[in-house]
């Protein structure tokens, strides 16, 4: 079945045709600087990936522009429309509306609407995406995937915080969790990987990338992560502060003098490994950096493994056991010296690392040796195919 996913954002729109029988990516793109000017980076299979300015003065103009590039006879990938079965659209915030992926109907786009307080800055761009679908597509079935369904498992004791019980009776202020479609798809990997149901294993995923979060994956469902109400919480990530002591934005504020948008600012975008750095967010410079001898860059990395293990001993608790860690995403996948930290604190559970197989990269590869009594794998995550597998699982 051919699937086009979606990724919606405010300026951006992110596709994917994928064939989810063969999991085969037939052609992909991102259309940017949407109600701005506009361009678009366009791939058909393995042929050669072009950008190009085009006007797009709205999202329906973008997805009207991905249309003619997915069914144009020499770059797209169908003949026609025809051939796209349905849509997948990846949708940040489903509150506690939504437990799994669904259908998408007007029920569903109100439902989506009602909750886009929790993420006013996705929700409201994921909608568009479904509204212009729905517009320039109206027989193609369309699907909503959420960022949080996957979370919606997770017992009260986890999700509840040390806050006055109104606050989450009237406004949801609870933890929901993202990267739900990530921890998902790779908790199921990780099972296959074991050999072994996925009722009967506890998982700890650690997606580490830009964004990182950790989940606690028992007999296949989320039963604790670090995100909460919104992505910020946690572990230090590129720019964001992960948790903190809540008591430091007023100091800041006064010491600073910031208000609350300006505090904000600051644990969203200067902070994590950016602002102990000082030099960049990303992994690659600060291992580099470590390498030279920067002493920033070794604290920020320090703190960031050291947080990452922090977590995964929690979720080893939460679980009452562990038997396998997974990494997955730009860091976990490709960053040997941070999954050597993370493992190296975490030899008490019995872990060790096979520092030949941590070596590699991107592929799915067992990295812990054969006596470690935890395993390690490298699992790299697939969040379009996944969309693409419910999809199809719910227009069949
Ligand atoms: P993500 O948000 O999942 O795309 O992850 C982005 C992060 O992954 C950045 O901090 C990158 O430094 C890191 N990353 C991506 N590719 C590599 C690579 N080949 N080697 C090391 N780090 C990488």
């Amino acid at each position: 079945m051919k699937i086009l996913v979606i990724n919606c954002g405010s300026s951006s729109l992110k596709y994917q045709l994928i064939d989810s029988d063969t999991e085969a990516v037939l052609a992909k793109g991102l259309c940017e600087r949407i109600g701005i000017d506009g361009a678009i980076t366009h791939q058909a299979g393995a042929g050669e990936k072009k950008t190009e300015q085009y006007a797009m003065p709205d999202h329906d103009a973008a997805v009207k522009r991905v249309i003619e590039k997915l069914t144009d006879s020499e770059v797209g990938a169908v003949k026609d429309l025809s051939e796209i079965e349905a849509v997948g659209h990846r949708v940040v915030h489903g509150g506690e509306k939504f437990a799994s992926s669904v259908l998408i109907d007007d029920q569903v786009i109100s439902a989506i609407e009602e909750v886009s307080d929790l993420a006013p800055l996705h929700n409201p761009a994921n909608l568009i995406g479904i509204r212009a679908c729905a517009k320039l597509m109206p027989s193609v079935p369309q699907v909503a995937v959420f960022d949080t369904a996957f979370h919606q498992t997770m017992p009260e004791r986890a999700y509840i915080y040390g806050l006055p019980y109104e606050y989450y009776e009237n406004y949801g202020v609870r933890r929901y969790g993202f990267h739900g479609t990530s921890h998902s798809y790779v908790s199921k990997r990780t099972a296959a990987l074991l050999n072994k149901p996925i009722e009967d294993t506890k998982i700890v995923v650690c997606h580490l990338g830009n964004g990182s979060s950790i989940c606690a994956v028992k007999g296949g469902k989320s039963v604790d992560t670090t995100m909460g109400l919104t992505p910020l919480a946690g572990v230090a990530m590129g720019t964001r502060s992960g948790d903190i002591d809540p008591a430091i934005c007023e100091f800041l504020a006064q010491k600073e003098n910031l208000d609350i948008a300006g505090v904000m600012n600051v644990l969203n975008k200067k902070s994590g490994m950016l602002g102990i750095s000082g030099i960049s967010s990303d992994f690659r410079d600060l291992d580099k950096g470590m390498a030279e001898g920067n002493d920033r860059c070794r604290i920020a990395m320090e703190v960031f493994a050291y947080q990452v293990a922090k977590y995964v001993g929690a979720y080893a608790a939460a679980m009452n056991g562990v038997d396998a860690i997974a990494f997955t995403a730009g860091v976990g996948e490709n960053q040997g010296t941070i999954r050597r930290m993370v493992c190296e604190q975490l030899s008490f559970l019995g872990i060790t690392l096979d520092e030949e197989a941590n070596k590699q990269r991107g592929e799915e590869l067992l990295i812990s040796t054969p006596d470690s009594k935890v395993k390690v794998f490298i699992v790299p995550t697939n969040e379009e195919l996944a969309i693409a597998q419910d999809t199809q699982a719910l227009v069949k």
